[in-house]
C-alpha cells in the first residue's frame, strides 16, 4: 500500500513527487524503478509522442546492466524475448574486412554476457510493467519554471498550452532534451547576471546535441525470408556479435528476436566532421543501394550479408556535450539527455539504466522527504556524471578502434587499408586487444558493489544535511 494516495501532480503530500518527460528507455526504466523502490512517491510520465513506438532495431544489454534487470524484477519477462538464456557469453568476432579477403583480428573471449533485443519488444515489456495511467502521451514539454528559493512546485508548460506542477522534474527526454535546453539557458542567464559572460557562452554551447561525425544504417534481416543457401552461410550463423571493420567503417551483425532476425548495423565515420552541424534529417529511411556502395571491395561475408539487406534507417549519431552538472535545484537530467554517447561500445542504454536505478533507490531511501530530496539529486550528480562521461570517452575510443582510426593509425588511408597488406600482424593484434580492453570495465566491475557504495554515500550526505 502506498504511504500516501495523492492526486496527480498534487503537492499535498510531503512525499509526493512528479516526474516528467520522456517515455524512452530511461523514462520507462525510471518509472519501473520508482514503482519498486519508492512506492509512496507519485509520478507521472509526460511523453511528446502521441503513440509509444520504437523504431525497430537491435539493442544489446550486457551483464553489468542485467544486474539492474534482475534487481528490478524484469529478468524473466526479458528472457522470453531474447534467445539467450543462461549461456549467452559468445565471443565477439572481430575481423578486418575492407579487403578482398578478410582476416580475423581477434576473438574477444570475455565472459560478459550480452543479451540482444528488438527495441520495440523491450519497450513493450517495460510498458506492461508500468500502470498505464502514469504515461501521458502527446505532451511535449515546452518549458518549466522552478521557484528561485527552492520551495514550492515547478510549473511545467507543454506545447499544447496546458500546464502541470510537480515537486521534482526528471528530464528523460533524450539527446535533444528540452529540459537540458531550459536548464542550461537558466544557468547561462545566472552566469551572465553574475558578470560571467564567457561561462554563460560555454553553458549555452552545451544546449544543442553535437554531431559525432558518424552515421549508422540500422537494418534487419528476417531469417525466414532467406533462401536455403543463405541460411547455412556462416555470416548468418554466429550466435553472437560479428564486427566486420575497415578504415572509417564497420558492419556489425547479431541475432535478435530469439534468433528470428539478424540485426545489421553499418557505421560510417566522416573524419573532421565531429561537432560540425549535420545537414539533413537525423533519421531517415535508406535504400539498399545507398548502404551497399560504401562496402564495395569488402570481403565476401560482408557482401553475403548485404545481399539480403532491404534498406534500413540512417541515424546521424549525435552526442551530448560534457555537462558540468546534471542537476539544477529540483530538476535533474537522466539518460541521453545527460550523456548521449557514441554507440560503438553498446553502453548508451546501460548508462541510462544505471541513472534510473540509482535515482529510484535514492528517492526510495527511508529518510527522504520532499524537503531533503535535493540531496539525492546532488549525490546522483556527484556519482553518475563522472562515471557516464568516462564511458562516453571510452565509446569514442571504441569507434576509433572499430574504424581503424585514432592517432596510431592516422597514416592508414582507405586505399592502403584495402590492400590488406599495410598493417602488420602486430598492429592488427593491437587493435583487437585494444577493443577487448575497452570493453573490460563492464566485465570486471561489480555494479552491486558500486551500488552499495553509492547507498553509503547517500546515507552520509543525508546525515550531513540533517
Ligand atoms: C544507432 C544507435 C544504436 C544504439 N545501440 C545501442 C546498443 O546496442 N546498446 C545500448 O546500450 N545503447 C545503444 N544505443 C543508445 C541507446 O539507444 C540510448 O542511450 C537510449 O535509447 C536513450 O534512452 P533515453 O530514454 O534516454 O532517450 P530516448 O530513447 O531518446 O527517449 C527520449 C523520449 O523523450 C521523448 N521526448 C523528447 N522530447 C520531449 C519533450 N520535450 N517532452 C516530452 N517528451 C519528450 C521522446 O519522444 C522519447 O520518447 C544506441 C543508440 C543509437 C542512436
Amino acid at each position: 500500500m502506498p504511504k500516501f494516495n495523492v492526486a496527480i501532480m498534487s503537492v499535498v503530500s510531503p512525499r509526493s513527487f512528479a516526474y516528467c518527460t520522456g517515455a524512452g528507455l530511461s523514462g520507462l526504466a525510471f518509472g519501473i524503478g520508482l514503482q519498486k523502490y519508492a512506492p509512496d512517491i507519485d509520478f507521472e510520465i509526460y511523453e511528446a509522442a502521441t503513440q509509444l513506438s520504437e523504431i525497430g532495431a537491435g539493442v544489446g544489454i550486457q551483464q553489468r546492466t542485467w544486474t539492474i534487470m534482475q534487481a528490478m524484477g524484469i529478468e524473466e519477462d526479458l528472457l522470453k524475448i531474447t534467445e539467450h538464456g543462461e549461456d549467452c557469453s559468445y565471443p565477439i568476432v572481430q575481423r578486418k574486412s575492407d579487403q578482398a579477403e578478410g582476416v580475423e583480428v581477434h576473438r574477444i573471449q570475455n565472459m560478459e554476457r550480452n543479451y540482444s533485443f528488438h527495441r520495440a519488444e523491450l519497450q513493450k515489456v517495460y510498458l506492461a510493467k508500468l500502470r498505464p495511467r502514469q504515461v501521458h502521451v502527446g505532451k511535449r514539454l515546452a518549458s518549466y519554471t522552478q521557484p528561485e528559493d527552492g520551495t514550492g512546485p515547478i510549473e511545467l508548460q507543454f506545447e499544447d498550452g496546458t500546464t502541470a506542477t510537480c515537486d521534482f522534474l526528471f528530464g528523460c527526454d533524450g539527446v535533444r532534451s528540452r529540459v537540458r535546453a531550459v536548464m542550461y539557458s537558466q544557468l547561462a542567464e545566472r552566469a551572465e547576471a553574475a558578470g560571467n559572460a564567457e561561462e554563460a557562452a560555454e553553458l549555452r554551447a552545451l544546449i544543442p546535441p553535437l554531431f559525432s561525425g558518424g552515421v549508422v544504417h540500422r537494418c534487419l534481416i528476417r531469417k525466414e525470408t532467406l533462401p536455403a543457401e543463405a541460411v547455412g552461410h556462416p555470416a548468418f550463423n554466429h550466435p553472437g556479435i560479428v564486427l566486420y571493420g575497415g578504415k572509417n567503417m564497420h558492419l556489425i551483425t547479431y541475432p535478435i528476436s530469439s534468433g528470428r532476425i539478424l540485426n545489421v548495423g553499418a557505421g560510417i565515420s566522416f573524419p573532421g566532421k565531429e561537432g560540425v552541424p549535420y545537414q539533413g534529417p537525423w533519421t531517415r529511411p535508406v535504400g539498399r543501394e545507398e548502404i551497399v556502395k560504401y562496402f564495395e571491395g569488402w570481403e565476401p561475408d560482408v557482401q553475403e550479408v548485404l545481399k539480403y539487406v532491404d534498406g534500413g534507417i540512417l541515424w546521424a549519431i549525435h552526442v551530448t556535450g560534457k555537462l558540468p552538472t546534471y542537476i539544477d535545484g529540483q530538476v535533474a537530467l537522466v539518460g541521453d539527455a545527460a550523456h548521449a554517447m557514441m554507440h560503438h561500445l553498446g553502453s548508451g542504454s546501460g548508462q541510462c539504466y544505471e541513472d534510473a536505478w540509482m535515482l529510484a533507490q535514492f528517492l526510495g531511501h527511508a529518510n527522504i522527504t520532499k524537503e531533503n530530496a535535493s540531496v539525492a539529486l546532488r549525490v546522483y550528480d556527484e556519482i553518475r556524471r563522472p562515471f557516464a562521461q568516462r564511458v562516453a570517452d571510452l565509446s569514442i575510443r571504441a569507434a576509433e578502434l572499430h574504424h581503424f582510426n585514432g592517432p596510431e593509425l592516422a597514416w592508414l588511408t582507405p586505399e592502403l587499408s584495402a590492400t590488406g597488406t599495410a598493417m602488420t600482424d602486430e598492429q592488427l593484434k593491437g587493435i583487437g586487444e585494444g577493443t577487448e580492453r575497452i570493453r573490460a570495465w563492464r566485465d570486471h566491475s561489480s555494479l552491486i558493489e558500486e551500488n552499495a557504495a553509492a547507498m553509503r554515500r547517500m546515507d552520509e550526505a543525508l546525515a550531513a544535511a540533517a
